[in-house]
């Protein structure tokens, strides 16, 4: 379908390599959202978009939870890939607005979040950029859909093993250890990447936040972080930190799966579990 059809209107955020811009159907009036990738800047990762277009073929729409591709086509400048519009802006801002979440709230989200993340991983896809920026609100109702957005730095796995993907790659603050050690790594990225994205939702900041990217790496490989300072941790039950801690397992073979983790406690039990310090 080509670009003409389509009117591009006010921009509604960006990332790495695109911007990103609601777009109108000329003929149908349908609104869309419409990432624009520059061609030019993208000059020899150009892959990049091309494997988010396969991994996008394969598992959008199959899940309610995952962002879903609706059209995409280039010009000799720019590609460009039309997804269904999330009215509700991302995560990241939900979170900065609130401060943080409340356990049960945030508990009810993870679940979510994760639910979709094992349906990824069982399309045998690792997402590799899981991060509040890339999570998005369908509407902006209070109680909207979150969904898994941005598979620009995903990839389809052939293997079940734990290191089969080898480039550094993601964002720093929620790269799993293996990533950055060459070690290889797969689908127990993802997982750690939910344990920073829980402990950023209970908390309002992230656990390997230090003062040099250098330092953030050797805390990150160390899974050196702490349930402090202690007055943004009072009303945080065990269970939660039991969740986080099993996320933030460094060994990726001993991390749990996405579904192992969703069979933990915290998430298990529709009223998670909440015990205030006495
Ligand atoms: P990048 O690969 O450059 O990070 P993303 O796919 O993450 O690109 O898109 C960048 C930003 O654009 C997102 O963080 C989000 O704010 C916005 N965005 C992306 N997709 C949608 C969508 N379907 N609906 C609304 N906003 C979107
Ligand atoms: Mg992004």
């Amino acid at each position: 379908m080509p670009p003409c059809q389509y009117r591009t209107g006010k921009m509604l955020g960006s990332g790495t390599y695109a911007i990103v811009r609601e777009a109108i159907h000329i003929t149908n009036g349908g609104t869309f959202a419409c990432k624009i990738i520059n061609k030019q800047l993208m000059e020899g990762r150009e892959h990049l978009v091309r494997n988010e277009i396969a991994v996008l073929k394969r598992i959008s729409s199959t899940h309610p939870n995952i962002v879903t591709l609706h059209d995409y086509f280039e010009t000799p400048r720019n590609l460009y890939l039309c997804f269904d519009l999330c009215t509700g802006g991302e995560l990241f801002n939900r979170i900065c607005s609130q401060g943080h979440y409340y356990e049960g709230d945030a508990a009810a989200l993870v679940r979510t979040i994760l639910t979709a993340v094992k349906h990824i991983h069982d399309a045998n896809v690792v997402h590799r950029d899981l991060k509040p920026e890339n999570l998005l609100f369908r509407t902006q109702d209070e109680d909207a859909d979150i969904m898994i957005a941005d598979f620009g730095l995903s990839r389809i796995i052939e293997e079940e093993k734990l290191n089969v993907l080898t480039e550094v790659c993601g964002t720093p603050g929620y790269m799993a250890p293996e990533i950055f050690q060459h070690k290889g790594h797969s689908k127990p990225v993802d997982v750690w990447a939910m344990g920073v994205i829980t402990y950023f939702l209970l908390a309002g900041y992230t656990p390997f936040d230090r003062n040099t990217p250098k330092e953030e790496n050797a805390a990150i490989a160390a899974g050196d972080y702490r349930f402090e300072p202690e007055e943004y941790w009072v009303n945080v039950s065990e269970t939660a930190r039991d969740f986080i801690r099993a996320c933030l397992t460094v060994d990726p073979a001993e991390r749990p799966t996405a579904a192992k983790a969703l069979e933990h406690r915290w998430l298990a039990s529709p009223t998670p579990h909440f015990v205030p310090d006495p």
